[in-house]
């Protein structure tokens, strides 16, 4: 399955590129203007979208809607209301239509005790019996959850336990719809599961929504429509299309105080991720966010740090940092272009940059010298792996450094970072903050929130050193590599 590639002009002329990963699009309410809904999506910059299928029929439609249009993909299964129809034949049935090349995912499945339309036990038996089957077929879940409240009147609780129970989502899923609040989508967000939004984020200033799109990490952000339901403001009481995805868009990013272009490449790059659609983007040496231009120059990095995003995903932030070779300065300087354009010019990427320390110098000096502010953003291993104290030839080079510091003693130092120097790495990281201070680079150090660091610890070592503290969040929660 591939991503096919927006059709004529470049892109910073192109709409942002959107994902509306659940639609019914087979529906009878699309038979007379089908294509012209497909055609409107793809002109809004909706390059990716999964059909979703909810009972046999609607699975079949879907795969066949997926076989005609490059940009649609499908899902197969059950929804609760039809739960008492799944029998071993049906599920066979799903088994075979899910070996489908364009099928990425099971469902629509889950619970809904709002209509009842299955009894309770059959509806838990169906979800069950669909998550064991994206289970062995390594496909995530669709997952619908309406009122599925326990005795206790917990939203979310009988979907949650039954996950739990059956180790359900092992290749992730997407809670569509999302029916609960900021504790519920951390629940979700725990088990490894996306957070669908769609059009009831528009429906009110600071709803139940408002707090679930702030807190949840935005790698775990998905779009949705569920067209021909649930239409955006100001559509409702009319059909909802994928087109109007762009509407959910620009009211997360809003909430999010985000640009619409970044929540589209995350959240695409999300759905990639998520439903293993290949055939997303190249490498990218140069990558633009928030106004800053960030550059990949390598992969290779003297620590292993457990929580480093690079080893949970090729992508970041809807931009793939696997790179096949490490660019040439030249290259580099080609990426960037004019320097003059971004906030800031910062070497960071899925490597340590001072790894490759002449081509940080030649790239930095030149963006310099054409009027661009550089940052280095470094493990601070600089000094240690050149054997010399390279800060005076960083001095020329960047304009600011940040230190990931991650620790306020070496023995955690080493616990999660893993660094290849050894136990003494530490120490030279706080000697690499003292001779930026003392050579004038203005210098900020930084310490991801992990349970095993204390950061009032951190931050007193920062006052010591005379330095700022920034404190990023771990994102999604990572499990400690073996
Ligand atoms: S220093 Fe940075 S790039 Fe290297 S492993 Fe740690 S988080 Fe990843």
């Amino acid at each position: 399955m591939t991503l096919p590639e927006p059709s004529g002009g470049t892109p910073r002329e192109a709409p942002p590129l959107l994902s509306d990963t659940h639609v019914h699009l087979n529906l009878d309410r699309f038979a007379n203007d089908r294509e012209a809904v497909i055609r409107r999506a793809r002109d809004a910059g909706v390059r990716l979208l999964v059909n979703v299928g909810f009972d046999l029929e609607t699975s079949r439609e879907s795969i066949a809607l997926a076989e005609r249009s490059e940009s649609i993909y499908a899902s197969v299964g059950l929804h609760p209301h039809d739960s008492a129809k799944l029998d071993d034949a049906l599920l066979e049935e799903f088994e075979r239509l899910a070996a489908h090349p364009m099928v990425v995912a099971i469902g629509e499945t889950g619970l809904d005790y709002y209509r009842d339309l299955s009894p309770r036990d059959e509806q838990r038996r169906a979800f069950r019996e669909q998550i064991r089957l994206a289970n062995r077929l390594d496909l995530p879940l669709i997952v619908h959850s309406r009122d599925a409240k326990d005795e206790r009147g917990r939203a979310l609780a009988d979907v949650l336990a039954i996950v739990d129970e059956e180790e359900g989502g092992a290749a992730g899923g997407v809670m569509h719809c999302f029916p609960g609040d900021v504790e519920h989508a951390k629940a979700v967000v725990e088990r490894g599961f996306h957070v669908g939004i769609g059009g009831p984020v528009t429906y009110s200033a600071r709803g139940r929504l408002f707090g679930v799109v702030t807190e949840v990490p935005v790698n775990r952000l998905l779009l949705e429509t569920d067209a021909p339901w649930l239409p955006p403001v100001p559509h409702r009481g009319e059909r909802n299309e994928p087109a109007h995805v762009a509407l959910v868009a620009a009211r997360i990013a809003e909430i999010r105080e985000m640009t619409v272009a970044d929540l589209a490449r995350v959240t695409i790059g999300n759905a990639i991720k998520l439903f293993r659609i290949t055939g997303g983007s190249a490498p990218s040496v140069a990558y633009e966010m928030r106004g800053n231009l960030y550059l990949n120059i390598t992969n290779r990095c003297t620590n292993e740090c457990y929580f480093c995003v690079r080893y949970e995903s090729d992508t970041l932030w809807g931009y793939n940092l696997r790179l096949d070779r490490e660019p040439t300065v030249d290259e580099i300087l080609e990426a960037v272009g004019d320097p003059t354009r971004h906030r800031e010019i910062v070497f960071c990427g899925y490597g340590e940059p001072t790894v490759r320390l002449d081509v940080v110098l030649a790239v930095g000096e030149r963006l310099r010298a054409l009027g661009g502010r550089v940052r280095l953003d470094t493990n601070g291993h600089g000094s240690l792996i050149w054997s010399r104290n390279v800060v005076p030839e960083l001095a020329r080079a960047v304009d600011a450094v940040s230190v990931s510091l991650n620790a306020a003693d070496a023995a955690t130092y080493e616990s999660i970072c893993g660094p290849k120097f050894g136990a003494a790495t530490f120490d030279h990281v706080v000697a690499f903050v003292r001779q930026c201070v003392k050579a004038h680079v203005p210098v900020t150090v930084s310490a991801v929130d992990v349970p095993e660091v204390d950061l009032g610890e951190v931050r007193a070592l920062a006052r010591e050193l005379d330095v700022p503290l920034r404190v990023r969040g771990s994102g999604a929660p990572r499990r400690r590599r073996a």
